[in-house]
């Protein structure tokens, strides 16, 4: 892991929605898109709350009439997390939007080049306060005329690059529309440069990253539906953000947006670069040794746990003695399957052994407690109370089953247990 690039910090939001930062040593935030109309004023704001709810921290609505824009004023007055307006072919969109008081403007190079508009834009965002993302988008970077030609000689900077011709277009583009701003004396400005080639995508922001010292907004784009799209998405993002780059990021679905969300925050828990909110869910893949339906466990517990507990509780589902107590060990709440049975940890202490059809119930129960006990300050996360030893693997199914059965998987105590 690097350490994470230095970049300008530019401020996003008001009073009312409360102000958060992108780039600097601000948290890398989470956004995402709304994928309704924005006109339908009820849906969006609804939309909207959803999204927040689940930890997005920025939200952006598509404004391609006037009537959107319109509505833009009132959802504004509605909503509790900052807006971005995103601004395709029209630049009076963003004028209209500004006006309405959104947050925060997104143009697309490609489709906006006209200086003197651009200049407007600029003018009305400096007056108010309000930062732009360029957003170069690979399927609409392409210029009409001459296009071979200068795709041609740009391709010579990266001459050996696969889509050596495309990084060059998306990053001449970026110095072009930089340009502009930079004559305006606008530095409240975002980047991002995204394609739905995961390779292409960690190839242009590295590049950005050594040019521009502006906060980088991370995506790939059209990643299609989140069974393919996240291990695209994932595979761009989290190499890009382990690397030091990125201020902040969208995963794009095509399917509910809400996973976007989830997916974002994941991503940043599992690399640290977030703290996490919530419960942190461990459970094993299962296999052959496996003695009790752990998918159907694991399923009820994260749709029973997940939206329930606030902490970030470490809870661990697992299937047999193999994994079972290094987990539990490491885990606040654990449970370890055998013989039809689970066997219930809270920080390493047994507390329970119970049938399959209890085994539910019960960690619900010991997790909620946990949680309670934390909150009155009686316990504290990640806390290691005891140590587990495990049974020797032998016995049928060399998971030590026997040895469970007769209680014999034992527990050191190292430090508080009550
Ligand atoms: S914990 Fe046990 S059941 Fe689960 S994958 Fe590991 S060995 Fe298999």
């Amino acid at each position: 892991m690097q350490d994470r690039r230095k970049t300008r910090k530019v401020a996003i939001g008001d009073d009312r929605v409360g102000r958060k930062f992108i780039g600097g040593d601000a948290p890398i935030l989470v956004q995402t898109m709304t994928a309704g109309y924005t006109h339908d004023i009820d849906a969006c704001v609804a939309e909207i709350e959803r999204y927040r709810q689940a930890g997005a921290d920025v939200v952006r609505v598509a404004v391609p009439e006037r009537k959107d824009t319109d509505a833009l004023k009132e959802i504004i007055k509605q909503v509790k997390v900052p807006i971005v307006a995103d601004v395709h072919f029209h630049f009076q969109r963003a004028l209209e939007a500004v006006e309405a008081g959104v947050h925060k403007i997104r143009l697309n190079p490609g489709n906006i080049s006209d200086r003197d508009q651009v200049n407007k834009v600029i003018d009305a965002c400096k007056e108010r306060g309000i930062p732009i993302r360029i957003g170069v988008n690979e399927g609409s970077i392409i210029e009409r005329k001459d296009k071979l030609k200068r795709a041609e000689e740009l391709g010579k900077f990266f001459a050996g690059h696969k889509s050596g011709h495309m990084l060059a277009l998306m990053i001449a583009k970026l110095e072009e529309y930089l340009d502009i701003f930079e004559a305006r004396d606008f530095h409240d400005v975002t980047i991002s440069a995204k394609s739905m080639d995961a390779s292409m995508v960690i190839d242009v922001y590295t590049e950005i990253s050594k040019r521009f010292d502006y906060p980088l907004h991370l995506g790939v784009t059209h990643a299609g539906p989140r069974d393919t799209g996240a291990i695209r998405s994932i595979a761009a993002l989290s190499t890009l953000v382990a690397n030091g780059i990125g201020d902040t990021l969208r995963i794009s679905y095509a399917s509910d947006h809400i996973d976007e969300v989830k997916d974002g925050l994941e991503l940043l828990y599992c690399l640290g670069k977030r703290e996490r909110k919530g419960v942190e869910l461990i459970a094993c893949p299962t296999c052959g040794r496996i003695q009790v339906d752990l998918f159907t466990l694991v399923k009820e517990v994260e749709k029973k746990l997940m939206p329930e507990l606030k902490l970030p509780i470490k809870v661990a589902v697992m299937g047999c003695v193999v994994n079972g107590p290094g987990e539990a060990e490491g885990a606040d709440v654990a449970v370890f399957a055998g013989d039809r049975r689970g066997i219930i940890y809270v920080q390493g202490q047994r507390v329970a052994n119970v049938p399959e059809a209890e085994i539910l119930d019960r960690l619900l129960q010991e997790c909620r407690e946990f949680e309670a006990k934390v909150n009155r300050g009686e316990a504290k996360l990640g806390e290691k109370v005891v140590e587990i030893v495990p049974p020797a693997p032998i016995g049928e199914l060399g998971s030590g089953m026997d040895k469970i059965r007769a209680g014999l998987v034992e527990q050191i105590t190292i430090g508080r247990t009550s």
